[in-house]
């Protein structure tokens, strides 16, 4: 068993810690918090770099997929700037990722190249207000009219809505007694008539802006059903693969987000001195960060985990599963530790500590949500 990340993955990381460097440094990060915004410029540099085309195969213009590699950027970009992470993430994974991984040829060779050179923007559009990820409850619907689907109903918190080009949307078909309750997975063109998108306030990430989406009789070809159309109503196959996806894309913000934390408040225990001494040599404080330290490196090790299984083409849904159940107290626990060690100016506005608390509340509340995705794993693990 190799512990050692390989030469091309090292390279993904300096790369990437290079970026943050010269692009987008802390104060950078705080800014685009403050103005509620990824500016195009910094989604051009990414793009610039190769991070989109790092899941998508090499005949579609990407790097090959590299699902390590794409998890490795997550972390890293969470470190700085979670907005940016879960920004990259929702477009190159769980939005544009599911159609390398699920869509049909004809799919494959329409959106592949623009996604991997960062100029079509996805994002997966699942939830729903009412019911939130309760996928046997969808209110979202779709009826099949010759060879279209009408789609009605609203999602709500949708990362990128405002930029992205296409949604992958998440429908009950509803179109006969026999297809009652059948889910559906869509490709939907955001500028389809119909479509309204409405701004959502949030505590944290957010640069990485939140929308509502309201679909009205909006007309979506049967060929963008993903997979091609004869996955009408195989929706609920797919969401499983997604959310194997989503949740160790999760496992890897979470894991950049404590680990952000972490560093930040070790870098401020070495210079902040009380009683004549730096506070790291309080042994109260060094426990704190030696734990999460300990934590860190083996929430990394379940990532990394899942992300090397998924590029050998293996198994990984109990692999991904144990990583965000891992990662999920962890950010919560880093985060709220970063305060305390940072003190008084852990709760200052001015400083980042308070940032990463709100930031790490994001995941949690995502997706399947702490208790709902545990049950998951719990399955996957066989308990
Ligand atoms: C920052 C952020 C970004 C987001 N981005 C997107 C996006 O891009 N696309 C998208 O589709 N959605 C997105 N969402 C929405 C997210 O998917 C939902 O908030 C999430 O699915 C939870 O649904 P809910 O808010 O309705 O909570 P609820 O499902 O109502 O849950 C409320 C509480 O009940 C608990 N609970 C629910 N069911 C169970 C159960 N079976 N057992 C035990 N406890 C349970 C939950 O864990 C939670 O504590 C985003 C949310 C956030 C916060």
């Amino acid at each position: 068993m190799a512990f050692e990340l390989s030469g091309e993955h090292l390279i993904i990381k300096e790369t990437i810690k290079d970026f943050l460097q010269k692009e987008c440094s802390r104060e950078t990060a705080r800014e685009l918090e403050k103005r509620e915004e990824i500016p195009n410029n910094l989604w051009s540099q990414i793009s610039d770099i190769g991070f989109f085309g790092l899941t998508v195969p090499e005949e579609y213009g990407g790097e090959g997929v590299n699902y390590l590699g794409g998890l490795i950027t997550i972390e890293e970009l969470a470190g700085i700037s979670p907005s940016l992470a879960l920004s990259f993430m929702c477009s190159a994974f769980t939005g544009g990722g599911v159609i390398v991984k699920m869509g049909d040829a004809q799919q494959k060779e329409k959106y592949l190249e623009k996604l991997a050179r960062g100029e079509l923007v996805f994002t997966s559009a699942l939830a729903e207000e009412e019911k939130g990820l309760s996928i046997d409850t969808l209110k979202t619907s779709v009826k099949v009219e010759g060879n279209e689907l009408v789609l009605n109903g609203a999602k709500c918190l949708v990362t990128l809505a405002e930029y992205a080009n296409y949604f992958i949307v998440l429908a009950n078909n509803v179109s006969s007694v026999e297809n009652k309750n059948s889910v559906t997975l869509l490709i939907v063109e955001a500028g389809s008539a119909g479509i309204k998108i409405n701004k959502m306030k949030k505590i944290g990430v957010k640069a990485a802006g939140a929308y509502e989406i309201i679909f009205k009789d909006v007309r979506v070809p049967e060929q963008n059903i993903l997979g091609g159309k004869e996955k009408l109503n195989h929706g609920r196959e797919q969401y499983k693969e997604l959310l194997d996806i989503q949740n160790m894309c999760f496992a890897a913000l979470q894991l950049g987000i404590a680990r952000g934390a972490y560093e930040y408040a070790r870098n401020h225990a070495k210079e902040r001195v009380q009683f004549g001494q730096p506070i790291i040599k309080f042994d109260a404080i060094k426990e704190m960060l030696l734990e999460l330290a300990v934590e860190i490196d083996a929430c990394q090790l379940l990532v990394y985990r899942a992300g090397s299984l998924a590029d050998l083409d293996k198994p990984f849904s109990r692999e991904s599963g144990m990583a965000i159940s891992y990662s999920l107290p962890l950010v919560k626990k880093a985060a709220s530790q970063c305060i305390q060690i940072c003190g008084g100016y852990g709760y200052a506005l001015e400083y980042d500590a308070q940032r990463y608390l709100r930031d790490a509340f994001a995941v949690p509340i995502n997706g399947q949500t702490s208790e709902t995705v545990n049950e998951r794993t719990a399955d996957l693990v066989g308990l």
